[in-house]
């Protein structure tokens, strides 16, 4: 089924060529896409060369591995031989061999946060990095009953504006309430992310670019229903508990790991909670409405403009996509706030059949569960604020992130004068909601939308061709002079450089357009 074609890849025009932070992803030599590396892995090989043993590694070792056909790299702490992956890296060679016998978790963490590499490259794992003696008194590492002052918060090297949150709780008989202050303005609850099963409590406050972590196995048992509140001139967030006996707490619970840190964002970990698949329905030939529901004891909603990740198990590896959520529908964006979403989460996705990911996805039957990461992404709702005029421009499901922002914009922006959405693709049953967006075009002044096919029959009477500049200095205008723009654009990486390419010669500046990307 996982039948991967041999040219070249990415393949050009492939989707594969995703923008991916402006990284270029390069040819790989037939016979080396991820597929046939995780072939590889599951084929017995010693990848290692040390015949499945595990070694300490200590420095001075790990700088000797440092060529091509012997290269080791390390990441959090773990050596891996990367040489017999070299040629199966989408961002070729030469990225890997920046990390070449050193500690390569920063540069990992710069492009591929996301990328599972524990499961990518299991059967390229060396062993760990000795550790090193040090000379200071040890930790008391005994176990540490929280009552909310007792430890202090773990800060890394932090600027010197942020300031590392504090947490209290307090209880009625039947409530257990966390107070968490940030100290923020402009806190909402899409800045709480809360995880609670199996007794184990997780809330991860998102603050700037940083992440504040409470982390603990609770020491009474509680109900699913959760309530987040978020004082936003004090940044003072509530996370209500509701217990499920009516005894009284003498302490919130066991600390577990990285309880009450604080964090560069880049440098924590996404965090994945089992999501289970609702419905599915057809929007075109290829291309699906997935609904997920998220567990009973989790708060998350993933802001405008923001995507996450879904991972599944594909012939024992696992294997991690990022994808751009989306409304039920366009019709409703005007009765139903954003976050009547809470419990569901709908992606659109495209299923391509000669893919990795898709198609294994494809499969899942209503009521299998898939995991989803907590949402990430570049877009902040505040380059909406006092907008008057806001282009999209979108090629297949690039047109993901622009359901979300288009439906936000034209609610809560009240500066808002127009929205002209441009949507490319190959042919007229490839168009995502066409019906819904004509509908929303004649049901609101403000928004304007036209189709533009690469590949129509002759039957198109509308726009034909790819992104150009004639197109785009047509439809992309400025009513005034000095209106207050923005420029959305997503869709095959190929296709967002060159419309950024474009839109600069039109003398748009960098900061009136905002690509989508992965990191
Ligand atoms: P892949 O395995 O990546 O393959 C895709 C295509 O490349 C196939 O046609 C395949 O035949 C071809 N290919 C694979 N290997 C080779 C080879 N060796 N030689 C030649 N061709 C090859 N997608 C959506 O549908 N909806 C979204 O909301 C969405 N959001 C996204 C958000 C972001 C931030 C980004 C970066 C991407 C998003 N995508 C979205 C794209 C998505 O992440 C996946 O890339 C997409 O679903 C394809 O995954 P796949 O593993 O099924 O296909
Ligand atoms: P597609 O159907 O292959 O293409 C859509 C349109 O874009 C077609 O008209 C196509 O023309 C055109 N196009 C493709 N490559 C082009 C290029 N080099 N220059 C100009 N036009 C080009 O698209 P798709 O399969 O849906 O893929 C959508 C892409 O968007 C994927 O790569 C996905 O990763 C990306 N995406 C990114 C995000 C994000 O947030 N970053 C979100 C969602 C999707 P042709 O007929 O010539 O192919």
């Amino acid at each position: 089924m996982l039948n991967v074609p041999s040219q070249a890849f990415p393949a050009p025009g492939s989707q594969q060529r995703a923008a991916s932070g402006g990284r270029s992803k390069v040819p790989l030599k037939q016979g080396r896409s991820l597929m046939d590396w995780i072939r590889l892995t599951k084929s017995g090989k010693d990848l290692t060369g040390l015949k499945g043993r595990l070694i300490e590694v200590t420095e001075e070792e790990l700088t000797k591995h440092n060529k091509k056909d012997d290269c080791w790299v390390c990441i959090r702490g773990l050596v891996y031989n990367v040489s017999p992956y070299m040629e199966y890296h989408p961002g070729g060679e030469d990225e890997l061999m920046r990390a070449a016998g050193s500690d390569g978790t920063d540069l990992f963490d710069q492009v591929h946060r996301w990328v599972n590499y524990e499961s990518m490259l299991k059967e390229c794992l060396v062993g760990r990095m000795a550790v090193k003696p040090v000379a200071v008194a040890k930790e008391n590492h005994a176990k540490k009953l929280l009552n909310g002052i007792l430890l202090k918060s773990r800060v890394p090297d932090l600027p010197a504006k942020e300031i590392p949150p504090s947490y209290d709780w307090f209880q009625t008989e039947s409530l257990v309430t966390i107070v968490i202050y940030t100290k923020q303005k402009d806190m909402d609850s899409e800045s709480v992310i809360i995880d609670c099963q199996d007794g184990c409590f997780r809330a991860e406050i998102i603050i700037k670019n940083y992440s504040y972590l409470l982390h603990t196995e609770l020491s009474h048992e509680i109900q699913e229903d959760i309530a987040v509140r978020v004082a936003e001139k004090t940044g003072k967030i509530e996370i209500v508990l509701k217990k499920k006996d009516n005894v009284s707490w003498t302490y919130l619970g066991h600390p577990l790991e990285n309880h009450n840190s604080f964090t560069a964002h880049r440098e924590t970990g996404l965090y994945y909670r089992k999501c289970q698949l609702i419905s599915k329905v057809d929007v075109t030939h290829d291309t699906k409405l997935y609904c997920l529901m998220l567990p009973p004891g989790t708060h998350l909603q993933v802001p405008i403009g923001q995507h996450v990740y879904l991972k599944q198990t594909v012939a024992g590896t696992e294997i991690v996509k990022p994808y751009t959520p989306v409304l039920e529908t366009l019709h409703s964006y005007i009765q139903e706030t954003l976050h009547s979403h809470n419990k569901y989460i709908y992606v659109m996705i495209k299923i391509y059949h000669t893919g990795v990911f898709t198609p294994n996805f494809d499969c899942l039957q209503i009521g299998d569960y898939v995991s989803l990461s907590s949402p990430e992404g570049n877009f902040k709702r505040s380059q909406l604020q006092e907008l008057e005029e806001l282009f999209l421009l979108a090629a297949g499901t690039g047109f993901t992130p622009m359901v979300k922002i288009l439906a936000y914009a034209l609610t809560n922006i009240t500066s808002l004068r127009k929205v002209k959405l441009m949507f490319f693709n190959k042919t007229e049953g490839d168009i995502l909601w066409r019906n819904q967006l004509e509908q929303l075009a004649d049901k609101e002044r403000r928004f304007e939308v036209e189709f533009i096919l690469s590949n129509p029959t002759c039957e198109w009477t509308g726009k034909q061709g790819k992104i150009s500049l004639p197109l785009l200095s047509e439809f992309v205008k400025r009513n005034l002079e000095d209106s207050r723009i923005l420029i959305c654009i997503c869709g095959p990486a190929p296709f967002t450089e060159q419309g950024i390419r474009l839109l600069k010669d039109l003398n748009f500046s960098q900061e009136e357009v905002h690509s989508f990307t992965a990191y």
